[in-house]
């Protein structure tokens, strides 16, 4: 069984002559452990894509698994715990909350879901994401770079199976963005994290990224080995 498949999903926003259909039959699964980027020009339905497969919107047709679980057959409140439990995401903006230190910020989701923190694990995190010495920092007082990290370690100390994560380097200049998606790998090949990730820039997934997933005008083009990725394949992506 794979940790993640995507059967055959279509989502199409609106009806009539304003319908946008942003996602045309699109299939695919993720074993676990696998660090996959998904590219494609801007509106060609990754966003859409990625909040379908966390649950965070339901399609017109298709269906999302994981671990083997239907994720648009469980009710709202088993989905939101599913999800708390299962799914780790991660948004262009940080969403960290400004009043609380960078390790108050980790262990918020946790202590939100009534769980005990698990201290060895936090230190674990902080190491791993090179931020022990910034755990009593504010948000404000630390780098872009840093932020995003602090948000992968919030994300992590939920236990996740997969992180979505969307546009994550977006917002960042070109070093950090590659220091964020090595962070990424790190995590994905330390930890044995499965990672399905939206960016825009191509080669900055080839670079970090096992497989790509190109998409195009709501379906998918190009799924394969990111050293199978060539001048064919990104014209199919991104060409006239
Ligand atoms: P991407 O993340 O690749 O930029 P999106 O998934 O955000 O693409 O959007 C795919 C298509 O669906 C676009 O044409 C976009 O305009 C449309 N779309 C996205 N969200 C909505 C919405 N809530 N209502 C109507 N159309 C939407
Ligand atoms: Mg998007």
């Amino acid at each position: 069984m794979e940790l993640l498949e995507v059967n055959h999903l279509c989502k199409t926003y609106g009806s009539g002559e304003t319908a946008v259909h942003a996602l045309k039959d699109v299939s695919f699964s993720v074993p676990k452990g696998e660090y996959v980027a998904v590219v494609g020009e801007s509106g060609s339905g990754k966003s859409t894509l990625l909040n379908l497969i966390g649950g965070l919107d339901t399609p017109t047709s298709g269906k999302v698994l994981i671990d083997g679980k239907d994720v648009f057959a469980m009710k709202d409140r088993e989905l939101t715990i599913f999800r708390r439990r299962n799914i780790g995401f991660i948004f262009q903006a940080f969403n960290l909350i400004p009043e609380l230190t960078v390790e108050q910020n980790i262990l918020f989701p946790v202590l939100l879901d009534y769980q005990k923190p698990d201290r060895a694990y936090l230190e674990e995190l902080l190491t791993v994401l090179n931020l022990k010495d910034r755990r009593k920092h504010l948000p404000s007082q630390l780098s872009g770079g840093q932020q995003q990290r602090v948000a992968l370690a919030r994300t992590l100390a939920q236990n996740p199976e997969i992180i979505l994560a969307d546009e994550p380097v977006a917002a960042l200049d070109p070093v950090t963005a590659k220091q964020v998606m090595s962070d990424f790998r790190k995590i994905n090949q330390d930890m044995n994290i499965s990672i399905l990730i939206n960016i825009h820039h191509v080669e900055l997934a080839l670079e970090y990224a096992d497989r790509i997933i190109g998409i195009r005008a709501g379906k998918i083009v190009y799924d394969g080995p990111s050293a199978r990725v060539d001048q064919a394949v990104l014209d199919a992506i991104y060409g006239e």
